[in-house]
Order: structure tokens, then sequence, then C-alpha cells
């Protein structure tokens, strides 16, 4: 057993943030994670600041090492799976039991991709969904816009500055009078038909098959993902989920916290548009804003 003033779950961008500071008001934080961050699928993470174009993992080790440089820091690899208590006395089961006065969750969200041969294999090479993540690298290309579920509009506007040559793939999807009115613009094509299969060479995607057996080339493609937390063990603390287009993410306050008593989070989690930096940014939040919970700084 291990007994620690926080415990954070997750151990990425918004994890490490909210530990290290913890550490550097000397308090006693763990922190528990079993190595399944969002973006392991890309080879390149783009956009943080000091390691713009660095591989995820490199930035994960570098973080892990400087907050486990403070001697009140510890690391346990593996998944927590229950947190029960409440604030003051909370308990978290997994390989170790862990025992803390605050519990940190910072274990972000899962993606959920359609359910299409081939997609998944070129998820974070080819087929993303972030231009600012990486559309510099798949720019000026013949690209695909998967609708899935809903048209994605905005996307049809704001990939052009990354490409003259959109094709939106339907996929089945209903185009309204208003919405084909904003699509009529030069550099977009619109495809019908429902998409059934992706030819890719590892992961570099090559064309997409329609129904009916056409296909169609292109060299990226882009779709917004319905996203939702990574694990349940928020939703079983009785934390308060915010249902978004998007998916459903934790709701917190200004200072991270759910509603939950004791119990704060940072990342993906608690925000439904992710980035590394925004997640290391609500990390800090919560890390401080935790530390000042423990003295009884907070209203
Ligand atoms: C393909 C792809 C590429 C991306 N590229 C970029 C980019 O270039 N630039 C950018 O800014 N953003 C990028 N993003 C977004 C970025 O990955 C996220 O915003 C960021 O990883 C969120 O950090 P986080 O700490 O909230 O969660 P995550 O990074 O997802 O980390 C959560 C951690 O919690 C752990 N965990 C989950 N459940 C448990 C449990 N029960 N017990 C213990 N540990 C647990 C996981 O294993 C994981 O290590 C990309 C996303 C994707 C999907």
């Amino acid at each position: 057993m291990i007994g620690v003033d926080v415990a954070v779950v997750g151990g990425s961008f918004a994890g490490v943030s909210a530990a290290i500071m913890l550490a550097r008001a000397r308090r006693r934080v763990v922190i528990i994670d079993d190595g399944a961050t969002r973006n392991r699928y890309a080879r390149a993470s783009h956009g943080f600041l000091g390691m713009d174009g660095a591989a995820p993992g490199a930035i994960h080790a570098k973080g892990l090492a400087e907050v486990l440089a403070y001697p009140t820091a510890q690391h346990l690899e593996g998944r927590v799976t229950a947190i029960t208590g409440s604030a003051g006395a909370f308990v978290l089961e997994g390989l170790e039991e862990v025992r803390a006065l605050r519990v940190i969750l910072a274990f972000g969200q899962r993606d959920h991709l359609p359910d299409i041969p081939g997609l998944r294999e070129c998820w974070g090479k080819t087929v993303v969904q972030c231009p600012y993540c990486h559309g510099y690298e798949l720019a000026d290309r013949t690209t695909g816009l998967l609708a899935w579920e809903a048209i994605p509009m905005h996307h049809s506007v704001h990939l052009q500055d990354w490409t003259d040559d959109l094709i939106l793939l339907e996929n089945g999807v209903e185009v309204t009078v208003e919405e084909a009115g904003k699509l009529a613009r030069p550099g977009l094509r619109r495809q019908a038909g429902r998409v059934v299969r992706v030819h890719h060479s590892g992961g570099a995607i090559e064309a997409v098959e329609l129904e009916g057996g056409a296909t169609v080339e292109m060299r990226a493609l882009y779709l917004v993902t319905w996203q939702e937390p990574a694990s349940s063990l928020a939703q079983d603390l009785g934390c308060e989920v915010v249902e978004t287009p998007m998916g459903r993410h934790l709701k917190v306050d200004d200072h991270q916290r759910t509603t939950v008593p004791g119990v704060f989070a940072a990342g993906d989690l608690a925000r439904p548009y992710p980035s590394a930096t925004q997640a290391a940014s609500t990390g800090n939040r919560a890390g401080a804003a935790c530390h000042q919970d423990l003295l009884g700084l907070l209203e």
C-alpha cells in the first residue's frame, strides 16, 4: 500500500503537468499510468512548446523524468481499476493499492472511429482529425474529408489553407440545401456514395473504395471522431459529464474541480477540443488548485 497526498490517474501531458505542481509544493504525489496515450498512433507531435515534431513517447519520457527528479514524486506503471472513498480518504485499486487525500483524473479520451476496413491502420499517419497537428506535413495533397453522422462543415472551410484539392466524401450522409450552398466553392468536390474500404500502403492512404467498387484516390483523409472518457472511473465516482456534438467529457469548474469533492480532472478528459498544450495547461491548473484545496484555500 502506498499513501500519498494526491494520486494522479494518467501520466501524459495533463497528468505529468499536474503532478509537477504538487511535487514542487513538496507534496507526496503518485502518477499511475498504463502508457496508452491518445496520440500514440502518430509518429510526431506538433505545436508543443520546445518539442515541436518530437515523437510522442519522447515528450512523455522527458516530462516524466522531470517530475520524478523531485523526491516526493512517484510513478506506478499500470491501470487503476477502481476508485472508492471520498475527499481525504480515497482508495485506488490496481496493481498496487494507493490511498490519497485527493485525486486528479487525467486519463484522457478514447476516439471512436468509423468501422471502415483499412481506416484504423492509417489513423494518426494519413487519416487524422486535427489540421494544426498534422496539416502542415499533409499539405498540398489530394485530401478527403469523410462525413460520418454529419457533414463536417467546419472542416470543409478550415482545410482550405492546407489543400486546394478537397473531396467531401458524403458517405451516405444527406447534404441539406443550405450546406450544399456553403460547400460550393473552388477547390472542393463532393463525392456521393458510402465508403466501404480504405486502401493504403503501410498506413499511407492511397484511395477509398465506395459501395459498388469505384475508388477515389487521395493522399490524406480527415474525419471528426466521437470521443468519450477513456475509462469509466469518473462516472463510477459520480462525476457529472457534459454532452457535446463531439462526444462526452467531464464537467469541471475554473479550478478543474469535478462535481465530486476532492476529485479534479484535466486534459482532454475535461475539454472537448484536444491538444497537448491545452492538456498540459489544464493539468498545471489542476495541480495548483488541488494543492490549494489541500490547504483549505479553495472556496
Ligand atoms: C492521432 C492523434 C494525433 C495527435 N497529434 C497531436 C499533435 O500533434 N499535437 C497536439 O497538440 N495534440 C495532438 N493530439 C491530441 C493529443 O494527443 C491530446 O490532446 C493529448 O494526448 C491529451 O493529453 P492527456 O494527458 O489529456 O491524455 P492522454 O495523452 O490521452 O493520456 C492519458 C493517459 O492516461 C492513461 N490511462 C487511461 N486510463 C487509465 C487508467 N484507468 N489507469 C491508469 N492510466 C490510465 C493512458 O494510458 C494515457 O497514458 C493528437 C491526437 C490524436 C488522436
